[in-house]
């Protein structure tokens, strides 16, 4: 119990960050005999102070659980999705099986969270849940979480500075 509580956030039920650190160095272990490359989503929730500013910490704390929960539904079979603290996540692909497919997967992740409708202003107005995500390959280099964390981080502000909702490969040419 002391375990579980200590590597998995209890908010969302998901990983934590010092969970996902030991998950990725398994990962990158295990990867010396399985040459399958794969890829790290860093995921950063836009405008997130607003909803805990407009609808309340409870509300915000609800979007953060919906948020996990269909981000477990969409990349459960081909990753590991952890809260890394706040509003940022970070999902694990194991095997990249095309960049197009994880695409793919990141546009079903925004359009079903475009779907959620319970956060209405007084005037009526739906606010809409969406985020900007920074992408790195995960391939023969075999680097630290935090270099990639790095590189993901200059893709996302990327994203951020172009108006969010969005996202961008490290591209390290
Ligand atoms: P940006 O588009 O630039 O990402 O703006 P943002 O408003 O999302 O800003 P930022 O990512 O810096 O804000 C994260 C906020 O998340 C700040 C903090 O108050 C809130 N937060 C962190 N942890 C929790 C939590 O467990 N529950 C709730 N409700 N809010 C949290
Ligand atoms: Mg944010």
């Amino acid at each position: 119990m002391l375990k579980h509580l200590s590597t998995y956030d209890t908010l969302t039920e998901l990983a934590n960050r010092r969970a996902f650190e030991i998950i990725y160095n398994d990962y990158i272990n295990n990867h010396k005999e399985n040459k399958k490359d794969g890829a790290l989503v860093f995921i950063d929730i836009d405008y997130f102070k607003q909803v805990n500013d407009g609808f309340g910490h409870a509300m915000g704390d609800r979007v953060l659980q919906e948020f996990a929960m269909i981000a477990k539904d969409i990349f459960a079979k081909n990753g590991v999705v952890s809260r890394f603290g706040g509003d940022e996540f970070i999902i694990l692909i194991e095997h990249l099986e095309s960049k197009e497919l994880l695409e793919n997967q990141l546009k079903e992740f925004s359009r079903r969270l475009k779907e959620l409708d319970f956060l209405v202003d007084k005037d009526g107005t739906v606010f809409r849940i969406h985020f900007s995500a920074g992408i790195v390959e995960v391939s023969g280099g075999l680097e630290s979480l935090e270099e990639n964390e790095k590189c993901a981080d200059k893709a996302l502000y990327i994203v951020k500075q172009r108006g969010r909702d969005g996202f961008e490969w490290y591209n390290n040419q």
